[in-house]
């Protein structure tokens, strides 16, 4: 059917790929993608041949005359398949425009959900799932990166962070310097890949274990939220009997 697919690809695993991403991607008019050498690498790995069809370029730099094309193309009856270099579309990748304009122009969108760096990590990472934010990547510069960090402090969520490996050291020192030596951490390296490994304990612990090692790959850094592993005692009883006390009958 005519519209948008966003289909998410393996962020490390080539087998993470889904069966109906493959099935989209065998079968749109167009596929679209941020990088269309990965994504003709991922379709040969899968067996999937684009044979007559149309594969194009759509990234960061993409402008506003390429979101207008592709959504005439779906006006015009065409299926897209949109795939971002790795996982899913949008999740620190394009796509948000192009979504938006597709939908905005009242043509369907759909995501072909599959792997993405921010929820692998978050599954592993031991810390509380009930409530999470995407904070993605950190400003480089050191002081916008802390004033960033210490807008975050009093966060109610485990918080997701992406980090490349040259910045990972000075990141985890800021963390551990605003949110404190005590505030739970997990870094998630290589997921999915041969030397998949993760890094739990505290900000002390962790920006300790990484001091002093040549970091490569790719990162995931998972923030518990401020006293997240304090069992808050609650005395429900008396609590309510404190509260009767002064409830007017
Ligand atoms: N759209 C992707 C997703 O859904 O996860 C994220 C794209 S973003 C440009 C790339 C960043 O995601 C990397 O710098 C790293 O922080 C994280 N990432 C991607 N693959 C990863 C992996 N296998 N292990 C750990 N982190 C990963």
């Amino acid at each position: 059917a005519p519209g948008l697919y966003m289909v998410a690809t393996p962020i490390g695993s080539a087998r993470d790929m889904t069966l109906r991403g493959l099935d989209i991607l065998a079968s749109a008019d167009i596929i679209a993608a941020e990088d269309t050498r990965t994504a003709r690498k991922l379709m040969d790995i899968h067996g999937v041949p684009l044979n007559h069809r149309k594969m194009v370029a759509f990234h960061d730099h993409s402008g506003q005359g390429e979101v207008n094309g592709l959504v005439k193309e779906i006006a015009a009856g065409k299926s897209i398949a949109y795939v971002s270099e790795a996982g899913t579309p949008l999740i620190a990748d394009p796509g948000y425009e192009l979504g938006r304009a597709v939908a905005a122009a009242g043509l369907f969108v759909t995501a072909a959900p599959g792997a993405s760096a921010a929820l692998a990590a978050m599954t592993v990472s031991g810390l509380p799932s009930d409530r999470f934010m995407f904070i993605g990547f950190l400003p480089a510069g050191k002081v916008q990166r802390e004033t960033e960090i210490a807008s975050l402090r009093d966060t109610p969520a485990t918080m997701i962070f992406y980090e490349s490996p040259k910045r990972i050291q000075e990141m985890l020192v800021s963390l551990r310097d605003i949110l404190g030596d005590e505030r739970e951490v997990a870094v998630c390296r290589e997921l999915t890949k041969k030397f998949e490994e993760v890094t739990r304990g505290t900000l002390a612990e962790v920006t300790e274990a990484y001091a002093d090692r040549s970091v490569k790959g790719e990162l995931v850094v998972v923030v518990g939220r401020a006293g997240a592993t304090e069992v808050e005692d609650v005395d429900v009883e008396s609590a309510l009997r404190e509260a009767m006390k002064t409830m007017r009958v």
